[in-house]
C-alpha cells in the first residue's frame, strides 16, 4: 500500500515523460541510490514533494513496516533530491556519458 498520494497533481507531467528517451546503463550502478533506513527518521521528507516526477514514495511492506521506495525509472536527472535531502540518504551522480535521459528541443 502506498502512503504518499501525490500522483494526481503531476498527471500532465507524467504524460510528457513518454516523449523522453532513456538510455539505461546496464553495466554501471544506478546514478541515484537512497538509504531508506535514514528515511525512517527523516524529519521532513522533502524529497516526496520536491521530486517533479514523484520518484520517492512510502509504501507499506508485507511485514507491515512503512518504507521509503525509490523508483528511478522516471527520474529526469534534475538533481533536486540531492539538494533537498540534508539527511545523507541520497547518493547522486550523473550517468556515464551517452547514458541516462536524452532531451530534445522543440
Ligand atoms: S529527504 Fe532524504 S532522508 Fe528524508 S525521506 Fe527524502 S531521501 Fe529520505
Ligand atoms: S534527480 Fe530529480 S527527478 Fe530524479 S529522483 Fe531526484 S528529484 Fe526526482
Amino acid at each position: 500500500m502506498k502512503f504518499t498520494d501525490m500522483e494526481d497533481d503531476i498527471g500532465p507531467i507524467k504524460d510528457k515523460l513518454g516523449v523522453l528517451t532513456y538510455v539505461t546503463d546496464e553495466e554501471e550502478h544506478a546514478h541515484i541510490t537512497v538509504n531508506s533506513q535514514i528515511c525512517n527518521t527523516c524529519p521532513h521528507h522533502l524529497c516526496i514533494s520536491g521530486c517533479p516526477v514523484r520518484c520517492f514514495n512510502f509504501f507499506e511492506k508485507e511485514n507491515g513496516k512503512i518504507e521509503m521506495v525509490f523508483n528511478y525509472e522516471d527520474c529526469v536527472e534534475c538533481g533536486t533530491c540531492d539538494i533537498m535531502c540534508d539527511q545523507g540518504a541520497v547518493s547522486w551522480h550523473h550517468p556515464r556519458g551517452s547514458f541516462g535521459i536524452q532531451y530534445e528541443q522543440g
